[in-house]
């Protein structure tokens, strides 16, 4: 069987990074991932990565925004470090190669964003994620003596010994189905968000939140689930993202009236606010009628009034997603958009190296929550958490591996319990409803009722479907009785996983009876710090969700209305 110090599921930029980390320490490492490295989701990453690098910027500028940008939720130890680290760690991908855009100068380029207080998004083009991650890619390349990579292996559950620590995982090769266990000292999970739980939404189809319920199943405290980003600027037909770089580039958004609506909601920042208030501010418009194309569920993206030569620069692969997707050519006539579900502020509670409640257990990336985005993440700060926390949690969990031994897991029993499971999926009968439109329904049914805005009877109803559609869930049947490349089965492994992700953000969003951030509960409309600055925990109990609570971490900026 196969022994590693530390043990990385998930190739995204948080896994990549961390990979990298540990080996510089001198542990044996090993990464793996369900698809091919380069073609995790940070691949989709567009608009950049943010940084206080210019002279005239300060990390705690930074900072502060994020903190401002979080509705005060996110926890401020947490918000410093990633801040303070972030100029290092960008030089530091500039100097192993990522092309970052420079400008006339011959400097790193910066464009604006929403929340910022000034330009320090660091972009190559508007394919951030895909420079950066082909980069780190190359990297692993070269440690390809210390780092192991299980490429196109699928992670099923988390190995515990009897002391609850973690000492590896059940994982099946998706080539061949081979079922195998994986021994190691640490597991770091980085398997990315759960965007697949809403439809539509601008992540790809792997995006199933497997780490975040593998997590929860063993037992990790989940924390911020309820809060759900929604993008504001999504194609109306498919949730494709329009990056917020074109905001950032001038971009304007209008309404049917041919009105900048922002200057109601953001009159400083404009279309440049944080995303949920420029999200909100859209939905009202189309809620009151005052949106545009098919039954007016839209609002106007204007990239017109950005000069063309540097549209077709700096955003040009938005300019093929809008003739391709839209058939729209941006550079001369407005797109239609609309808010989408684009990204999870919440997932494993972790501290700032990565640890999770669980002995031998850390997260990082979009599957953590450390806390840095709260109630609400700031464009380009995601990229950033996934390389800040991913390296650091390496680093922990390789200096941890120099001081322990292996736990003693009972690895045959669990590999067994999984192989049943999957020939259990495999022989179940055709009278049930199969995966895919029992997915559907889960995204259309958390689209419906955990979006922008949310309500209680709303929320009820969606944690009654929730409970439904997981019992068919159990018993949803699949076409593909095969080994090799049974991408059915490992849907119906993956509906689950969206499943308990669904449930929890459900029922923190029940709980949170405020409006902060991503959540705004039409009736709860104001944010209520005397009773709801806290976070929301959600761990398992028996086969229901447990709520509990903890404090939200300050260390220089008091709550205050956030204005923009
Ligand atoms: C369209 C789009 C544009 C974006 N643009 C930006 C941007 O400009 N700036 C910014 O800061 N953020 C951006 N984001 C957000 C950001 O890209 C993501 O939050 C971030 O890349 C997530 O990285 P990650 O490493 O955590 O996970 P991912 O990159 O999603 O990687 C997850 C990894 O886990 C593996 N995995 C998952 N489950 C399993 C399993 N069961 N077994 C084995 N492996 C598994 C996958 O194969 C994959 O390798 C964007 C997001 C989208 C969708």
């Amino acid at each position: 069987m196969p022994e590693h110090d530390v043990l990385i599921i998930g190739a995204g930029l948080a896994g990549q990074r961390a990979a990298l980390a540990a080996a510089r320490e001198g542990a044996s490492v090993a990464i793996m991932s369900k698809v091919h490295p380069v073609r995790s989701h940070s691949v989709a990453a567009a608009g950049g990565i943010n940084a206080a690098i210019a002279v005239t910027d300060d990390w705690r500028s930074h900072a502060y925004d994020t903190v401002k940008g979080s509705d005060f939720l996110g926890d401020q130890d947490a918000i410093e470090v990633m801040c303070r680290e972030a100029p290092d760690e960008v030089m530091h991908l500039e100097h192993i190669g990522v092309t970052f855009h420079r400008n006339e100068k011959g400097e790193m380029d910066l464009r604006a964003f929403g929340g910022a207080s000034a330009k320090r998004t660091a972009y190559v083009a508007d394919i951030t994620g895909q420079a950066m991650l082909h980069v780190l890619y190359e990297q692993l390349m070269k440690h390809h003596e210390t780092v192991d990579r299980y490429e196109e292996w699928f992670t099923t559950s988390l190995l515990l010994d009897e002391h609850g620590a973690c000492g590896g995982v059940i994982a099946r090769d998706v080539r061949s189905g081979e079922m195998s266990s994986f021994r190691a000292k640490n597991v770091i999970l980085a398997c990315g968000g759960a965007g697949q739980a809403y439809k539509p939404t601008t992540n790809g189809l792997i995006v199933t939140g497997d780490g975040i319920a593998m997590a929860y199943r063993a037992g990790a405290p989940l924390m911020d689930m309820e809060m759900v980003q929604y993008h504001p600027t999504c194609l109306v037909e498919t949730g494709i993202l329009i990056t917020e770089g074109a905001r950032g580039e001038g971009a304007h958004l209008l309404n049917s009236q041919g009105e900048r609506f922002m200057s109601k909601a953001a009159p400083n920042k404009m279309e440049l606010a944080s995303r949920d208030v420029v999200s909100r501010a859209e939905q009202t418009e189309i809620d009151e009628g005052r949106g545009v194309g098919p039954g007016g569920t839209g609002i106007y993206l204007d990239v017109t009034v950005v000069p063309r030569k540097r549209t077709l620069e700096a955003l040009r692969e938005i300019v093929n997603l809008g003739r391709d997707f839209a058939g729209v050519d941006i550079t001369r006539e407005p797109i239609t958009i609309r808010p989408g579900q684009h990204y999870i502020m919440g997932g494993v509670k972790t501290d700032v190296d990565g640890r999770t409640s669980i002995e031998g257990l850390y997260a990082a990336g979009e599957v953590a929550c450390v806390s840095v985005h709260g109630g609400n993440r700031l464009g380009a700060n995601s990229l950033l958490d996934t390389l800040i926390f991913g390296r650091r949690a390496g680093e922990h969990a390789a200096a941890r591996a120099a001081g322990t031994s292996f736990p003693d897991v009972d690895w045959k029993a669990q590999l067994r319990r999984d192989m049943e499971m999957i020939d259990g999926i495999i022989a179940r009968p055709r009278d049930g409803r199969r995966v895919s439109e029992i997915k559907s329904d889960l995204g259309e049914l958390m689209n419906r009722h955990a979006a922008v805005f949310r309500d209680e009877a709303g929320l009820q109803t969606a944690r009654e479907r929730i409970d439904e559609l997981r019992e068919e869930a159990d018993r949803a049947w699949i076409d593909d009785q095969g080994t090799v490349f049974n991408q059915d089965v490992l849907g119906a492994l993956e509906l689950g996983y969206m499943i308990d992700c669904a449930e929890a953000t459900v029922v923190g969003a029940i709980e949170r009876k405020e409006s902060r951030g991503a959540q705004f509960r039409t009736d709860y409309p104001e944010r209520n710090d005397a009773e709801w600055l806290k976070h929301i925990d959600i761990t398992r109990n028996g086969d229901g969700p447990k709520v509990s609570y903890s404090p939200v971490t300050i260390t220089q900026w008091e709550p205050e209305e956030r204005k923009y």
